[in-house]
């Protein structure tokens, strides 16, 4: 099973996320023979800026500060489009929102674990999750395509009381 959940449900210094992702998506890109220009790698760093997912628009927005002009939608797009084929992030069909990928090129299962309250999201790939899928469909005949499993919860942080909560008591 491959996570990030003890990250992304955990305090830890996200600044190594981000610096990982982006030597990922080198080594992705140039594996690929792809070229990650500035503007896909900043689109690529403003998905990674925290681990909760983000719009189009919220991406257009952020972008165009920080190259200090207005970033037209298809400039947008096309950098979106591009990370998709690499696999470096995801989107969330319910949220219609992306999210960078915290382990390209490994087997995936799409499996997305969104918290209600703050709003993080953790992945996760198991193989046996991906082998009950593809039995269910191979029974039933049905030709599988794509495969996007969301769950909506609450995360260990949003769900553990804090420390002052407890303290109150005594
Ligand atoms: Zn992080
Ligand atoms: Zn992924
Ligand atoms: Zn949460």
């Amino acid at each position: 099973m491959l996570t990030n959940t003890r990250l992304v449900h955990g305090q830890h210094d996200h600044s190594r996320c981000i610096d990982a992702a982006l030597s990922r998506a080198e080594d992705v890109c140039q594996k690929k023979n792809a070229k990650l220009t500035p503007t896909r790698a900043t689109v690529l760093s403003i998905l990674w800026q925290s681990h909760r997912p983000l719009g189009a628009y919220q991406v257009q927005d952020r972008l165009s500060k920080i190259m200090g002009k207005v970033i037209a939608p298809p400039t947008v797009y096309r950098a979106i489009e591009f990370l998709l084929r690499l696999g470096l992030i995801h989107r969330l069909p319910s949220l219609n929102a992306y999210i960078g990928c915290p382990f390209p090129n490994s087997e995936h299962s799409n499996l997305f674990m969104i918290c209600n309250e703050c709003g993080c999201v953790a992945e996760m790939a198991d193989a046996s999750l991906n082998t009950l899928l593809q039995t269910a469909c191979e029974k039933t005949n049905f030709e599988l395509h794509s495969q996007n499993v969301e769950l909506f919860g609450v995360c260990p942080q949003c769900s553990t009381p804090t420390i002052n909560e407890d303290i109150s008591h005594v």
